[in-house]
């Protein structure tokens, strides 16, 4: 049997570290942080899940996959791991999705409209959002509402440590605090790569036969000598994060009626200019506490100079800025007018992930320094700020990949494997030659 690397132990890795797991390959999963998952694309308590696209829509396709493949890990969970009981209700929690848009992005909420989804979301205007939604909406906005179950937050703390139960479970390894650094492809073949352990400083040479490369902004670094071109096609960024809640002072003044339309506005995403989200990151442990916000925008993303430092840099201010102010625009279309002093900033941090140029993420084998497509290796990376809600459909497809499993699919299927394939690795590396690249 071949021995797997998995590199990677975020959303992506272990997705693909499960169902190689699952499909009976010997797998080793690497992740450079402990069990206590600190930093890394995946960190945090919410992500927003949402099903909504247009008709035949490959992320919404990733989406459904996903919550398919996680009843599967659920199912399996429950009937192995005797201890805890485990439930889909334990990473989703259910609430309508809001998104803005501009009447000029009218095209895009009218490929929304189709049969199968009709009943699972609904449009507003500025005239009758008050009245559909209770959200007064600024003139030449449209705002949709989408309904559906799990739809809403997804938390991917939990879904990490149930993916990491799986692949225990189904006899595979896990190394913490190790840290794989310059993945090489020997002569003979197979790859090798130097593991560090972290805590003690030792490094061993291993040897394995295939490899999944999901190490988010660390890809490139990972594959610096086998894949050199690389930092021409991923892009790692940072993105700001703000922490908010409400001073008990105002939230003590807050009607039942505010609240419920405060927690029926959330998860909330505008795609006019930056891309401003919202999310509950934590409910309130009770009724007469507020909750904790995260706020943020998509189009505040910033090039990253010391992948070493991003961490712990302080955020710009002026981004910071911005984020509180869309975040009392927000609270100001539900009517519940926010003074500055009412909002207590929790934290703030650089959030990274890394994006390709055209924000379609990669599943694909790759080229090696040559040009020759490798079918031993498979990338799972550029997920920009769009990968949680399918992260199992990634590493699904990452595991066909490797095992050579995706020819007798079905057509939608089939139309994923062939978006996230390797095209635009083509595009932005030199020449083609003979179908080789370079
Ligand atoms: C601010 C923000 C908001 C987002 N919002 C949403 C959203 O609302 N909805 C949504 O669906 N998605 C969202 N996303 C996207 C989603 O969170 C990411 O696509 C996903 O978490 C990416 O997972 P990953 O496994 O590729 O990367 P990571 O989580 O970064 O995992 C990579 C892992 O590899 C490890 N690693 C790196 N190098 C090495 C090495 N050499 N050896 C060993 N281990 C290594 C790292 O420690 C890390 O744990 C958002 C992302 C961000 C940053």
């Amino acid at each position: 049997m071949s021995k797997i690397l998995v590199i990677g132990g975020g959303l992506m890795g272990s997705a693909a570290a499960w169902k190689l797991a699952q499909r009976g390959a010997d797998v080793t999963l690497v992740e450079q942080q402990d069990e206590n998952y600190l930093y890394g694309s995946s960190y945090g308590s919410a992500r927003i899940a949402r099903s909504l696209g247009p008709k035949k829509d490959v992320f919404s396709y990733l989406f459904n996959q996903t919550l398919k493949e996680v009843r599967q890990l659920i199912d399996f969970l429950n009937t192995n791991d005797y201890g805890d009981r485990h439930a889909m209700e334990d990473i989703y929690s259910t609430s309508p999705v809001s998104y803005l848009f501009h009447r000029d992005q009218w095209p895009v909420v009218d490929r929304l409209r189709f049969k199968r989804q009709k009943r699972d979301f609904r449009i507003g205007s500025s005239r009758s959002s008050f009245r559909k939604f209770g959200m007064t909406i600024p003139k030449d906005t449209l705002l949709v509402r989408e309904q559906r179950e799990y739809s809403g937050t997804m938390q991917p703390m939990e879904l990490i440590r149930k993916l990491h139960l799986g692949i225990t479970q189904k006899g595979s390894q896990i190394k913490y605090q190790s840290r794989v650094d310059r993945l090489v492809k020997n002569d003979d073949g197979r790859f090798a790569g130097t593991i560090t352990h972290l805590a003690n400083g030792k490094s061993k040479a291993l040897k394995f036969d295939q490899v999944v490369v999901a190490s988010g902004a660390y890809a490139v670094d990972v594959l610096q000598d086998f894949a050199p071109y690389l930092h021409r096609v991923l892009t790692p960024k940072k993105v700001v994060l703000s922490f908010y809640r409400i001073k008990q002072s105002r939230y003590d003044r807050m009607t039942p009626a505010e609240k419920k339309a405060m927690l029926d506005a959330q998860p909330y995403f505008s795609q006019i200019g930056k891309e401003y989200f919202s999310m509950i990151e934590k409910p309130a442990d009770n009724d007469d506490a507020s909750p904790l916000f995260k706020a943020g925008g998509h189009q505040l993303r910033r090039n990253i100079r010391d992948l070493s430092r991003v961490w712990t840099e302080k955020p710009r201010k002026k981004d910071r800025k911005w984020t509180k102010k869309q975040f009392r625009k927000h609270f100001d279309m539900l009517e519940i007018y926010l003074k500055k002093k009412d909002i207590e900033t929790v934290e703030t941090y650089n959030c990274v992930y890394t994006e390709t140029r055209n924000h379609v993420p990669l599943v694909t084998h790759l080229f090696n320094k040559h040009g020759a497509l490798d079918r031993d290796i498979v990338l799972i990376g550029g997920m920009s700020g769009i990968g949680a809600k399918g992260c199992l459909a990634y590493g699904t497809i990452g595991a066909d990949l490797l095992l050579g499993k995706e020819g007798k699919a079905k057509k939608m299927y089939r139309k994923t494997v062939k978006a996230l394939g390797n095209p635009s690795i083509r595009l932005h590396t030199r020449r083609i030659k003979r179908g080789r690249l370079f």
